[in-house]
């Protein structure tokens, strides 16, 4: 494969707005940086709320003219021909994304056949506004007719720890459905969703059907929440910016999708396969450097094994190759800032105070010392109340917490705000059964973790959020039904 640089990532990457790549009203821009060397990689526009402006109307405009009079069918035919393209251009996709956020390339490049699904899932899915006749109870010289409509105008506001799927749990269901875009990736990784979108629009996406607007949170982000022309926002990222989006929607009730963090347990039974189970839940927390909404953070251990799993799986983490996302091998990569660095080291002190650290807790120096490299990271004989097992860290550090009963193990599971997902490691059925179907999140994996199907999805409860991502609720959601009465008489 090509590991130079590509083209694309130089001078000042512009906004999309309408179909046209412009340049942002404030003419600032913001550094592009590699997490892995600290290096300048290119600029990107700093957009603010004009720039959102002119974007709410482009896709506005769209929405009600051209992209309105497209069928169920030509959308299919357009997400299938956007499907082709981004594949063709994948190892370029996934080494921009590399570059910029740091994940290792057998990451970025590992989603090529993931991402082939969730296209071609919502693809199947441009049927899904169809209208249905419904049968009346009351009147029945009249029939009803059932439509599914568009929301209308979307406004997608991702974090960095994938803005590669970022951008397709916006753009997937948005495009499925006759939907319109704007799109706001986070500072810190803007570059694969714009290459994405310049992709779309070679693929023959109508001008204005997805716009691209670059910049702060405090700007971009909070515009879109306010503006009144946006009818939907779908957000992923940390629960204080959510419930400022919450409070911003008032002003025209926008409907909202809000996909948070969380503090998942992941918990191993004396009767695990540990050969799976120290592997499967290690990797549940480090991989992407822990940067992932669903990382198993908690690891509850049963306490007969605690001992020995704890050993196993400092073992592990000491097999694992952190690097350069480039380098052939790397299996986890930098932290995606300074600031990111900075508030994960701080959560290693305070573990380091609070429980016993059997392994890393330390920033990496030699060469990794230019980026934002930490080691994996495993405290055990953690308690439930200790910081590190309530806080989400969102960076390599794995809190063992030890149990002896499956109701002990119930009970600490859910002592958490959060309740996105969870895990459960047991040969034993009954087991199984009982904790998935306890464990109060939206997601939960048995004898596994992070699997992620698209026609299925995932989503969370309590303060994880709301909405679900994949699967046909997430394709509904971006529709509202309608009801039309007809006489017959
Ligand atoms: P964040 O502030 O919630 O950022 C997520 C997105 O929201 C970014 O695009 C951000 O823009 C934007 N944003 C920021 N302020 C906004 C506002 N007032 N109105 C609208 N949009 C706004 O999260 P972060 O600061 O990147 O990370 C902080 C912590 O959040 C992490 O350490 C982690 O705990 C959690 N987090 C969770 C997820 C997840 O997948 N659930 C993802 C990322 C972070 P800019 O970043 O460009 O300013
Ligand atoms: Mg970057």
């Amino acid at each position: 494969m090509d590991m130079s640089t590509p083209a694309f990532v130089q001078g000042t990457k512009k906004l999309l707005i309408g179909g046209q790549w412009v340049e942002p009203a404030s003419g600032q821009r913001i550094e592009a940086i590699n997490p892995a060397t600290g290096e300048l990689l290119c600029h990107i526009a700093q957009g603010d709320a004009q720039d959102v402006e002119r974007a709410v109307a482009a896709a506005r405009r769209a929405f009600e003219g051209p992209w309105s009079r497209f069928t169920a069918h030509g959308r299919r035919k357009l997400l299938l021909r956007v499907h082709d393209t981004i594949l063709d251009n994948f190892d370029e996709l996934a080494l921009i994304e590399t570059l910029d956020m740091g994940a290792p390339l057998a990451r970025t490049r590992g989603y090529k056949e993931w991402l082939s699904q969730l296209l071609q899932f919502y693809a199947s899915q441009t049927g899904a506004g169809s209208v249905a006749t419904s049968p009346m109870s009351i009147a029945p010289n009249f029939t009803a007719l059932k439509h599914l409509m568009p929301v209308g105008v979307v406004g997608g506001i991702i974090p960095w720890n994938g803005p590669l799927m970022g951008s397709w749990w916006i753009y997937g269901p948005a495009l499925a459905t006759g939907c319109t875009a704007v799109l706001k990736p986070a500072e810190d990784a803007s570059l694969s969703s714009l290459r994405v979108s310049e992709l779309m629009m070679e693929a023959g996406v109508p001008d204005g059907v997805i716009n691209v607007v670059t910049g702060y949170g405090k700007d971009v982000g909070q515009a879109l929440a306010e503006h009144r022309g946006v009818d939907r926002v779908a957000f992923t990222g940390s629960v204080g910016t959510a419930q400022a989006i919450v409070r911003a929607s008032a002003g025209n009730l926008k409907r909202l999708q809000l996909e948070l963090g969380g503090k998942s347990p992941d918990i191993v039974f004396a009767d695990a396969d540990l050969d799976r189970a120290v592997p499967g839940a290690s990797m549940g927390v480090f991989t992407n450097t822990g940067q992932v909404c669903v990382a198993g953070t908690r690891i509850l251990v049963q306490r007969a094994i605690h001992d020995e799993f704890v050993q196993r799986m400092a073992a592990f983490a000491k097999t694992i190759k952190i690097g350069d996302g480039r380098e052939p091998g790397t299996q986890i990569g930098p932290l995606i800032s300074q600031r990111q660095l900075e508030r994960v080291m701080h959560y290693m002190e305070i573990g380091g105070q609070e429980a016993e650290l059997v392994h890393g807790g330390q920033r990496l120096s030699g060469n990794l010392a230019r980026g934002f490299f930490v080691e994996p990271t495993v405290f055990a004989n953690v308690r439930n109340d200790m910081t590190i097992a309530q806080e989400e860290i969102f960076g390599p550090v794995a809190s063992v917490i030890p149990f002896d009963t499956v109701d002990e193990a119930l009970q600490l599971a859910n002592d958490t705000p959060y309740g996105l997902a969870g895990g459960v490691w047991t040969r034993n059925l009954s087991t199984a059964h009982t904790v998935s179907q306890g464990i109060r999140s939206g997601t939960v994996w048995v004898n596994c973790y992070g699997v992620i199907d698209p026609a299925v999805g995932f989503g969370g409860t309590k303060m994880s959020g709301y909405g679900w991502k994949g699967g046909k609720e997430h394709v509904e959601s971006f529709l509202y039904p309608k009801a039309t009465y007809i006489n017959l008489d």
